[in-house]
């Protein structure tokens, strides 16, 4: 991409409704507009990011077993009555008439349309187990949206949802969820630590949320610091096989929310000095809720015996836009971003220090041309302001590799690679560039 031909509007001041730093680096980097309260428009170099994060949940969900499809953002009020939640889920839905006057509503979440769905189709134990997930808007008419995308009212989602015949076989499925969650956040360069918390308006009797710890999240959480240590499992892990060594290895250690803190417990499990109560931002949630919806949504499938029981279910939530935030909250230096490479909007920015100049337009043409052919993500500077405001921008928007070419490095040969990430600088060739980030 050619920045003087992108849709890139830098702020150059700080807005002042931005709170916390995020939101600040969001709107200054040109991410996102507000276009009401809590309801943001996607600028082109945040909705990169959101695709990148998008894509990487759905790897891992995929890697898991879960099965992708796309449920629609309105839903129908009579499919919430049946599990008696369109009375009980209160302001937060934003409820809507249609010409015909039938009630709908914008979904702040799907158990009851995949219980729809499900109950449509499968009719024996056979088809189990199944876990069907989407990515998918959500709208919630929040009481407080702020901090950005962090507490927005229209967010993106990824919600999952299995079905299994027992008990046992729905905890499996949690457990390949927990897992899937541990590589997922993982991958985007974040500590997510899955801490026992209360399940909330979507019922049930097990939970984990998925914390990022930071002094602006929103929830108050209780841990071992021994907890930040442990290994993600690896890429190659056999979901099918047993899970539980992970899962105990993880829950063993002291975690947990504000809600469910049990502090007699935390002071006697966990010495003083590993003692950690501190704030976190919730990423992702995931439930275990048993019979809850298919018992009021008769969904059953016949079981071995030809029996009908209800399934048990269970769902899985990500916060894909509140991602966003919540990496920026962990990454970022006085001068902005610093995107971890997995989710960057651009790999490489190429920084002509010299616009106008042959040498130095033909040299970043030349390695613009070649990364861009190698399938390297690369942002070309070629517009006409100074060298100090490229750097400035390239910081700002956290590109993780900065290529500098100005005419004394070319004299020799030699273009500046910078890393975003600890400001490490090395004078090398063009082609050791390309060898580098290929
Ligand atoms: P919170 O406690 O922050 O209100 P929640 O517990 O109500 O979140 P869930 O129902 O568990 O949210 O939804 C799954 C995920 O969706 C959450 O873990 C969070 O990452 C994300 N999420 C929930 N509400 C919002 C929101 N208003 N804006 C952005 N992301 C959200
Ligand atoms: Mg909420
Ligand atoms: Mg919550
Ligand atoms: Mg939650």
């Amino acid at each position: 991409m050619r920045l003087s031909r992108y849709f890139l509007p830098i702020l150059k001041e700080t807005p002042k409704e931005a709170e916390i730093v995020s939101h600040r680096l969001m709107l200054r980097a040109g991410m996102i507009r507000q276009e009401a309260a809590g309801i943001y428009a996607w600028l082109p170099l945040g909705l990169r990011v959101l695709k990148k994060i998008e894509q990487i949940v759905r790897e891992e969900q995929n890697r898991a077993g879960a099965i992708e499809l796309l449920m629609p953002t309105l839903q129908l009020a009579d499919l919430w009555r049946e599990s008696g939640r369109y009375d009980a889920y209160g302001p937060e839905m934003l409820r809507i008439l249609d010409r015909h006057k039938r009630e709908l509503l914008y979904g702040p979440t799907n158990e009851e349309m995949i219980t729809e769905i499900f109950r449509g189709y499968v009719k024996s134990y056979k088809s189990l187990p199944l876990n069907l997930y989407h990515i998918q808007w959500k709208f919630r008419d929040e009481q407080r949206p702020r901090f950005g995308v962090m507490r927005g009212r229209e967010f993106l989602m990824k919600d999952g949802y299995s079905f299994d015949i027992d008990e046992a076989a729905a905890k499996r499925s949690y457990n390949q969820m927990f897992v899937a969650y541990l590589r997922t956040f993982a991958r985007m360069g974040l500590k997510a630590i899955p801490m026992r918390a209360e399940t909330g308006p979507i019922g049930g009797d097990h939970s984990h949320e998925f914390i990022v710890l930071a002094e602006t999240g929103e929830s108050g959480v209780f841990c071992d610091s021994d907890v930040l240590n442990l290994p993600v499992p690896p890429a190659d892990i056999d979901y099918n096989g047993d899970l539980t060594g992970i899962i105990d290895q993880w829950t063993s250690i002291y975690a947990a929310t504000e809600d469910v803190h049990d502090a007699a417990r935390f002071e006697s499990e966990v010495p003083a000095e590993r003692r950690l109560n501190t704030r976190g931002i919730e990423v992702g949630q995931i439930f275990y809720f048993g019979t809850k919806y298919s018992d009021a949504m008769k969904a059953t499938v016949a079981g071995a015996d030809g029996a009908e029981t209800a399934i048990h279910g269970g769902s899985y939530g990500v916060g894909v836009s509140r991602l966003l935030g919540a990496i920026i909250e962990a990454c970022h230096d006085e001068n902005g971003i610093k995107w971890p490479e997995e989710v960057a909007p651009f790999r490489a920015a190429i920084l002509n220090l010299k616009q106008g100049s042959a040498d130095t337009d033909a040299a970043c043409e030349a390695l613009y041309k070649e990364l861009s052919a190698k399938g390297v993500d690369v942002l070309y500077d070629d517009t006409d302001q100074r060298a100090g405001g490229k750097f400035a921008t390239a910081d700002l928007i956290g590109v993780p590799w900065q290529i500098l070419v100005g005419p004394k490095g070319l004299a020799e040969g030699k273009v500046e690679l910078k890393r975003r990430d600890d400001g490490s600088r090395e004078n090398i060739s063009a082609a050791e560039v390309v060898a580098k980030l290929t």
